[in-house]
């Protein structure tokens, strides 16, 4: 039975080395803090002018290939069909799939996703890679989790569980077995972020340290149990809720019982690198 490598994919969360003064990254994390500051930040821009994007970035997380040279520019949300043809060959849920490695995406859909999804298919970058390897959203048997972390999805963002319950998903999380990749795709905080403006809203500051005290509280659970994992983010936007929009912050990559530097031996400076350390990490 082997044991998962569990990749949390932050989606728009910029590194703490790059937040603003008042940022949520100063909420009190004993467990999320020491394990970013002892990671990388990576550069999310690739040399590129505009704001990073999800697809475009998620894609070279995915696939270690340059998404953002392959779209001339930075994309997103979604995938289009130049992302998706990438994704169809490239991304590592597909090349897992490929070689007979067993791969899920941990996300928890409520019905409602689906009939949505019928009527106008929209996924993004992790949920498409992993219907194009076959494998299904909402997978059976496993301890699935909501990428609210147990806000609400609307403001004022209440909290519906507590920290202990998140601590205890990071356990079971880290029981889980015969599986080569587990991931969440952790895209609320993007959606928190795109909620800023100055001054920011005071329930927006809460609902964020809320979000990363829950996020503090599944790595601990993971961590404890002995887990695996990388994390990692797309590009900024949450840590600065000063502002609406994406950030050109770097963005966190740390790991735990895995080594983030690339085959060669050197340490990756940009989401694309980053990506090819993931994709190292399973064979040439
Ligand atoms: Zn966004």
């Amino acid at each position: 039975m082997s044991t998962p490598l569990i990749w949390l994919a932050l989606d728009g969360v910029g590194h703490p080395a790059d937040a603003p003064l008042g940022s949520p990254w100063q909420t009190e994390l004993p467990t999320l803090r020491p394990f970013v500051d002892a990671g990388l930040a990576l550069d999310a821009t690739l040399g590129v002018p505009g704001l990073p994007q999800s697809a475009t970035g998620q894609t070279c997380w995915l696939t270690g290939q340059d998404a953002v040279a392959a779209m001339h520019g930075h994309f997103g949300p979604q995938p289009g069909p130049t992302l998706r043809r990438m994704l169809d060959e490239a991304s590592l849920p597909v090349r897992l799939a490929q070689t007979g490695r067993r791969a899920a995406l941990l996300n928890f859909y409520p019905p409602g996703h689906f009939a949505a999804q019928q009527e106008r298919p929209r996924h993004g970058c992790f949920p498409y890679s992993f219907l194009a390897a076959g494998l299904s959203l909402n997978p059976p048997g496993l301890p699935l989790l909501a990428p609210t972390l147990g806000l609400e999805y609307r403001a004022p963002w209440t909290t519906t569980d507590g920290l202990d319950d998140w601590r205890r998903r990071g356990e079971a999380v880290a029981a889980v077995r015969g599986y080569d990749l587990l991931v969440f795709d952790a895209w609320f905080s993007d959606l928190l972020g795109h909620e800023g403006r100055a001054p920011v809203p005071d329930g927006l500051q809460a609902a964020a340290g809320e979000y990363l005290r829950r996020l503090d509280a599944l790595l601990e659970g993971l961590l404890e149990a002995g887990a695996a994992l990388v994390l990692s983010s797309d590009h900024g936007n949450f840590e600065d809720l000063n502002v609406k929009s994406h950030t050109t912050a770097r963005v966190p990559f740390a790991a735990s019982g895995v080594s983030l530097n690339l085959p060669g031996g050197a340490q990756p400076t940009n989401v694309l690198e980053g990506g090819q350390v993931l994709q190292g990490l399973f064979g040439p």
